[in-house]
């Protein structure tokens, strides 16, 4: 489809439509990334679900093999099971020269001089005007914030899109990215008209032909309405919003009991969640998803997904708050 918004986002990275799809643990494998960017939007790898800088390398070429256009490479920085080697993978991320690397989940400064050795920019995704502040301040290039309605990771403060979006784009001077509860068209034009520069989903893309999870969770998906996440680890001060299941519900049973993350651990493990997604088995682990969930009622191409986002997106603008104004 014709580029029909034009962006920062859209000129910097050499994309059509101001929509990226976020990294996410499993599901940001190469078949997804190059549909997004293929469809004109803007496909991210998640390094860690490569595990080893030779499997990094491997899913760089097999997206290199599926699209010419641009991706990035989301590196996210939390507490992990098992030690992940960021060294190693940033070298791979230099060595194949990734323009465009999404941070997350920690202050990146520690490796910000290496991942921008080799000319990517970085955009760091958080979940705080004051993070967003440092990110700008030690050289990050865009902000990615994440209202708390997000799946995955929300932070610790709770303040949602309407907000935060607004508050941020006031408080830096380098671009905004949207991300937290967008899924659709009227999110894409609330994302521009609140100062970002594009709008990135997740959730949304996990329901799509294209992306790596078994059809029972994309049913799941489907099935869910806005009420049907909740919070897991806020007693650990890591909190991740997840779809509502037994395994969800028994974790946060025993967080109330004092529990640490030796014994959630079981629970927790992405080993499960892979589970969960690979296999269909809905109760053996944790499944991230946003309150957007609420907004996803069909599984379409990746490339249909984004043509009617951006031609809605289009009426919406052009037409429905154009004819608004006297
Ligand atoms: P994992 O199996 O290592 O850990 C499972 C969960 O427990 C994760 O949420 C992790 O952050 C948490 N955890 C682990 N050790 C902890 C500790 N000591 N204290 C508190 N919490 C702890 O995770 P994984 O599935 O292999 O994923 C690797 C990492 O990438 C995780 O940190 C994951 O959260 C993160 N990640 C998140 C997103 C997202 O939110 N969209 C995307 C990519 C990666």
């Amino acid at each position: 489809m014709a580029q029909v918004f034009k962006t920062q986002v859209t000129e910097d990275f050499g994309i059509e439509h101001p929509i990226i799809q976020g990294g996410m643990m499993w599901v940001s494998q190469p078949e997804l990334v190059a549909a997004v960017s293929e469809a004109g939007g803007f496909g991210i790898l998640t390094a860690l679900t490569f595990e080893t800088a030779e499997g990094l390398a491997d899913a760089i070429a097999r997206t290199r093999a599926l699209t010419n256009r641009p991706f990035g490479v989301n590196l996210t920085f939390l507490p992990t099971l098992i030690p992940k080697d960021y060294g190693s993978l940033i070298d791979v991320i230099v060595d194949e020269g990734i323009k465009i690397v999404e941070t997350a989940g920690r202050n990146p400064e520690p490796y910000l001089e290496r991942i921008k050795a080799g000319g990517a920019k970085v955009v760091h995704k958080c979940t705080s005007v004051r993070f967003a502040k440092k990110a700008e301040s030690i050289g990050c290039d865009y902000v990615s914030i994440d209202g708390c309605e997000c799946a995955g990771h929300p932070g610790e403060e709770d303040i949602t899109s309407l907000v935060l979006i607004p508050a941020t784009v006031d408080a830096i001077n380098i671009p905004v990215i949207a991300s937290g509860g967008f899924a659709d068209a009227r999110g894409l034009v609330a994302a521009l008209a609140l100062g970002a520069e594009a709008m990135n989903m997740g959730t949304r893309f996990v329901a799509t032909q294209e992306a790596p999870a078994h059809e029972k969770v994309k049913q799941w998906y489907v099935d869910a309405s806005e009420t049907d996440t909740m919070y897991v680890m806020r007693s650990l001060r890591n909190t991740e919003r997840v779809l509502r299941n037994e395994i969800a519900e028994k974790v946060v049973e025993l967080e109330l009991q004092g529990a640490g993350i030796a014994e959630l651990a079981p629970l927790v493990s992405g080993k499960n969640g892979l589970r969960v997604l690979k296999d269909g088995d809905t109760d053996v682990g944790l499944m991230t998803a946003g309150q957007s969930v609420g907004l996803v009622r069909d599984v379409p191409t990746v490339r249909e997904l984004i043509d009617t986002i951006i031609s809605e997106a289009q009426q919406i603008a052009g037409t429905r708050l154009a004819g608004m104004m006297s």
